[in-house]
């Protein structure tokens, strides 16, 4: 065992607070990391908060882990000290079955998630808002030479959240595809969406994230605080990705839709939400939805990023202002994502 230093909540909706904890020694197919960096998705604070499903407390959030390699088990082929790698959602597949359908291992129902679950032995899983991490490697990314790693940490949620839907649906040349909410994953969609060739547009609440979401690479962008908006784009969309947990109204977005297009939810709101008949018939739509995505996906999403030279735009901050730092996402008051140094963990 060894003790890790990081910040936990310990009860539901508790403020984050310093916390130390065990580690297990690695095995023979684990990789040891140093965690140098990690993002702050939106589902750290849905989860802390105990706003899904029953938490796991004390719980280390933290899913967008990046950080270089200190040690390996007897066993591992693909890592050696001092790569640089990355962890996302989960950190084993099915804990029920041991089997692994390496295109969408994230639908198995015994999927162990990087924190906030149990591994196999029933042991908590603790997430990378901590100094160092024990994960299998066939859990472990491998982050391009030539990215930053703390602008990379968010790829590895809010990047493959965006890039499997992206691909599954097929988005590229000749394809109107919209975004809705440019927060976290958003602001991920539009770089990948616009990198693959598609023809992008920001759907935002107001015109505040103008000129970001044209740099960022969309082509197009209307407030939905503006009836217009939905006059305008009526029938206009192959693909609508929906980034959004408050509560929206998705009938109006899927009169966006085109004949035969999709509308993809990612955004998990805490209810459920209604959705009428003919908001779906008239125009043979889909309303589908999606889930971070394969290890396989991942590591492709990636090497295209290390190949288009994407990251994410990010802030990055001390480990002691996370609480602080969750208040401003809620407000939708960052650009565009929060990425903690880990090295303050040591201050
Ligand atoms: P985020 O950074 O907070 O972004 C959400 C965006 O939603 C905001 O930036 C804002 O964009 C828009 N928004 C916020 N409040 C709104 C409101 N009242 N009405 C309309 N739009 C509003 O969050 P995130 O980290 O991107 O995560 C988004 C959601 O995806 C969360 O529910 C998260 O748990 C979920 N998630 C799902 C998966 C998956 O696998 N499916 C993976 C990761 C996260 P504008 O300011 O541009 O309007
Ligand atoms: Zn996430």
């Amino acid at each position: 065992m060894s003790t890790a230093k990081g910040y936990a909540a310990l009860a539901p909706k508790a403020p984050l607070q310093a916390f130390s904890f065990e580690r297990r020694e690695p095995n023979d197919d684990d990789v040891v990391i140093d965690i140098q960096f990690c993002g702050v998705c939106h589902s750290d604070i849905h989860q802390v908060r105990d706003e899904w499903f029953p938490g796991i407390y004390p719980q280390v959030p933290g899913h967008e882990v990046v950080g270089v390699v200190t040690k390996v088990g007897a066993k591992v082929s693909k890592f050696k000290e001092g790569d640089r790698v990355g962890v996302g959602c989960f950190v084993d597949s099915c804990v029920h079955c041991q089997t692994r359908d390496e295109n969408a291992e994230q639908y198995l129902p015994g999927l162990t998630q990087t924190y906030n679950d149990r591994d196999a032995s029933g042991q908590p899983t603790y997430g990378g808002y901590s100094d160092h991490i024990v994960v299998k490697e066939g859990y472990v990314l491998s982050v391009p030479d030539n990215l930053p790693l703390d602008g990379a940490a968010p790829l590895l949620c809010a990047g493959i959240t965006l890039w499997s839907p992206l691909k599954h649906w097929n988005a590229g040349p000749g394809k109107k595809v919209a975004i809705i909410g440019l927060g976290g994953l958003g602001h991920m969609g539009v770089k990948l969406a616009h990198a693959l060739g598609a023809e992008v547009t920001v759907l935002s609440q107001s015109m505040a994230k103008k000129d970001d979401a044209l740099r960022l690479g969309a082509d197009h962008y209307y407030p939905t605080n503006d009836p217009k908006t939905f006059e305008a784009l009526a029938g206009t969309f192959d693909l609508i990705i929906n980034t959004v947990s408050a509560p929206i109204d998705w009938n109006a977005y899927l009169s966006l839709v085109k004949v035969d297009g999709t509308m993809v939810l990612v955004g998990v709101p805490d209810n459920p939400v209604p959705v009428s008949a003919f908001a779906l018939i008239a125009g043979r739509k889909s309303l589908a939805g999606s889930m971070i995505g394969s290890i396989k996906e991942t590591q492709e999403m990636l090497d295209f990023c290390g190949e288009h030279n994407i990251v994410s735009d990010i802030e990055v901050i001390d480990i002691k202002d996370i609480n602080a730092a969750y208040e401003r996402v809620i407000k939708s008051d960052v650009r565009y994502r929060f990425v903690i140094d880990m090295a303050t963990l040591k201050g």
